[in-house]
């Protein structure tokens, strides 16, 4: 139930995973399991919608980036929850499709759409953001040739400086998304844009992600209601209707705390930025990470135990395959690593200092190093949280290592019952074959008469 807290749930769940045999030593495919909180996603979502209607009574749309989290269960779940997806390529807006949200709650970003991409979002109606000029040019063409209930808009780039993760800063000088408006006649540029096509009625702005401060977004959805305000001025109407300001609330990778708060980052546009919340403005928001990180936990067995220079290390089935961003580079990406024993019981006792590898064949395929932990033995259990976005969820094929199963769970009853729905099959062998190009075995074979294989 919702009221127990996350990690009273994770906890119940763990046990359930081992009485309910998703994870067991015998079965290959289940040495490695992911789990969903259907229950913390629903509040999350509450949470967001709650935070925006306590600062504004404008219309808004929260477009989840489905980039964080590509699982058509869990878009149909926040379709549910009354929200709307942001998609960034033909894929994730073949997921969404699947997922029934219907075009008035989909929006489109990418910074490479193609005349193809653009043709089908402007047929469905789905509201487009255009990347750069050229990409507005197209629009032209399309919007010239046909009607079309798509509303539009421009993305700019505050340019407002970088966060502590430089692969993760979108509104740096040089960043490659939106247009630049600091940039020498840009902003000049952006304006003639819209006066010259009254059918542009939205802005958009993407500037924060993991490692964003919150006062740094806030400048830069800032930056894009000013340029918002000038537009309208200078077309002497409310041109731009609406503004996207973007995801990126950063999340707590350090424990179960949730912090900070979408009430947080309301309140504090609510201070930066008073006129972007008065109502003359719908809102699009495009959290990704900061609505499902919380509530996805990777559950892996330990294989074995062994000692290297000394120290402990734990081998378990997690690693490289599901959180490719933390072993690449675990300098920006630490994760929390949980103990729990075989039966699935948290593991107590003393913390001894220990390595917690992965599955794959190189060196850097670690989870966690030199982390304090309860001695962990073969059998016992690791459970990874926080990796509900940008996780399992974007598996690496690294040593041709299976996608792991995903199951949603809610606890059911006061006594610690646990109610699992598959989202995600395990990858097959044959899947994984067939991924590989096993239907063209003899492909590369010598093709030319006389040779191996005959044309
Ligand atoms: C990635 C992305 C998001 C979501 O970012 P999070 O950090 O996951 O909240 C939103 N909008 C755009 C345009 C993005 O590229």
């Amino acid at each position: 139930m919702a009221s127990h807290h996350a990690g009273a749930r994770r906890d119940r769940a763990v046990r359930a995973v081992v009485e309910q045999g998703l994870l067991s030593p015998a079965d290959p495919d289940r040495q490695i399991v992911a789990l969903i909180d259907t229950d913390g996603i629903r509040a999350s979502a509450a949470a967001l919608v709650a935070a925006f209607a306590a600062v504004t009574d404008a219309p808004v749309l929260h477009a989840f980036a489905v980039k964080a989290c590509p699982l058509v269960p869990v878009l149909s779940l926040l379709d549910a929850c009354g929200l709307g997806v942001e998609v960034a390529s033909p894929g994730e807006l073949a997921l969404a499709r699947a997922a029934g949200l219907p075009p008035s709650r989909t929006v489109l970003d990418s910074p490479a759409k193609t005349p193809a991409d653009l043709r089908q979002a402007l047929a469905l109606g789905i509201a487009v953001n255009a990347d750069n000029l050229q990409e507005l040019a197209r629009l032209d063409a399309l919007v010239a040739s046909a009607p079309t209930a798509s509303p539009l808009g421009i993305r700019v780039n505050p340019q407002i400086g970088a966060g502590s993760i430089g692969a993760l800063s979108t509104a740096t000088a040089t960043s490659k998304f939106g247009v630049a408006i600091r940039d020498e006649g840009a902003r000049d540029a952006v304006v003639r844009a819209y006066l010259d096509r009254p059918w542009l009625t939205r802005l958009h702005t993407h500037t924060g992600s993991q490692g964003i401060p919150l006062a740094l977004m806030a400048e830069g959805v800032a930056t894009a209601y000013e340029l918002a305000e000038e537009i309208n001025a200078k077309a002497g109407r409310q041109q731009i209707d609406t503004l996207d300001i973007g995801g990126g609330l950063p999340v707590n990778f350090t424990s179960d705390e949730e912090t900070p708060t979408y009430a947080g980052y309301a309140g504090l546009l609510a201070e930066t930025v008073p006129g972007l919340l008065d109502g003359r403005y719908g809102l699009v928001t495009e959290f990704g990470r900061s609505l499902l990180a919380k509530h996805g936990t990777v559950l892996a067995r330990v294989e074995y135990t062994k000692t290297a220079g000394g120290r402990p290390v734990a081998v378990t089935h997690a690693g490289v395959q599901v959180a490719t961003r933390t072993v690449y580079d675990p300098v920006s990406w630490p994760l929390r690593v949980l103990a729990y024993d075989s039966d699935g019981r948290p593991r107590t006792g003393e913390e001894v200092v220990q390595d917690v590898a992965g599955p794959a064949c190189f060196a850097g395929d670690l989870l966690a190093t030199a982390r304090p932990l309860p001695l962990l033995r073969a059998d016992d259990i690791v459970a990874v949280p926080d990796t509900g976005a940008y996780y399992f969820a974007h598996p690496y094929a690294y040593n041709s290592l299976p996608r792991p199963a995903v199951h949603g769970f809610t606890v059911t009853d006061d006594e610690g019952g646990v109610s699992f729905s598959t989202v995600r099959r395990a990858q097959s062998l044959a899947e994984i074959v067939a991924e590989a190009g096993g239907e063209h075995a003899d492909a590369l074979l010598d093709r030319r008469p006389g040779g191996s294989v005959e044309p």
